[in-house]
């Protein structure tokens, strides 16, 4: 199955709006040229709108970071998936581990964030990753599987064409510690099989997963090279255009 490489760079909580035009006009202009993979950049809500309008006719799309699943009313401080796909984009991550630590992020609201997201026409990328002690503990496949069945069960195989898998174990985001080439080749082939069980080999094999927790140019290659491996979700190497275009153009 030919699944179009994906790599993705989430901005987190960095850079003024100012500052990410800056860098998105930059990798933009890096990526004149690029025809694979496809690129996307996650900004913060604030910038979204002003990188887009920056990236207008280029190849690099646009994320958001997370939603609420409310389309409106008195959410204080939240904003709906309406909102983001009138700013501009077309990505949403959703579940990504430091909304699930720090945000009380939980199976059911991903579900509902993943429905809103598809009615707004966002396509989801479903981040999910096990922690150092659940790995420990022997539970990673437990999670895994945890997190992917609850967080898709309500949607039919149609509803789901669009959507990406971003495994990030826990303990590799941020701290420099990269799951071995070994570990992720287990585990993206497992979550292949899991997709399969749950809905049809076809979605199974349409469904582009990636990889996320310190990626960076030294690794990414090897990563890529992983044959359930379909791209990167990349935090704090993505946050430079010239070194992050070094994971974009891994195969050169
Ligand atoms: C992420 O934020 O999804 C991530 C993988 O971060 P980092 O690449 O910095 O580990």
């Amino acid at each position: 199955m030919n699944r179009r490489p994906f790599i993705a760079g989430n901005w987190k909580m960095h850079k003024t709006g100012q500052q990410a035009v800056q860098t998105a006009t930059r990798l933009a202009e890096l990526c004149s040229d690029l025809t694979d993979p496809e690129v996307m950049i996650a900004p913060t809500s604030l910038s979204l709108p002003l990188v887009a309008k920056a990236l207008e006719n280029t190849p690099v799309k646009v994320g958001a970071q997370n939603l609420h699943f409310e389309k409106q009313g008195a959410f204080t401080g939240e904003i709906s998936a309406e909102m983001i796909k009138a700013a501009g984009a077309e990505y949403i991550l959703i579940g990504h581990s430091e909304r699930r630590q720090y945000f009380g992020e939980t199976d059911e609201s991903v579900c509902k964030k993943i429905k809103a997201a598809l009615e707004a026409g966002l396509k989801p990328v479903l981040c999910i990753g096990e922690t150092q002690e659940q790995r420990e503990e022997k539970n990673t496949y437990l999670v895994l599987d945890k997190q992917v069945s609850n967080g898709l069960k309500r949607f039919g195989l149609e509803e789901l064409s669009d959507l990406v898998l971003a495994y990030e174990p826990v303990w590799a985001i941020g701290t420099g510690l990269t799951a071995s080439i070994e570990q992720v080749a287990q585990v993206h082939k497992h979550l292949r099989s899991l997709l399969e069980d749950l809905f049809s080999k076809d979605l199974a094999d349409r469904t582009r997963i990636l990889y996320g927790g310190s990626v960076k140019p030294e690794n990414v290659k090897d990563l890529m090279g992983i044959e359930d491996v379909d791209g990167a979700l990349v935090g704090g190497a993505s946050l430079d255009a010239d070194n992050f275009i070094n994971i974009i153009k891994y195969n050169e």
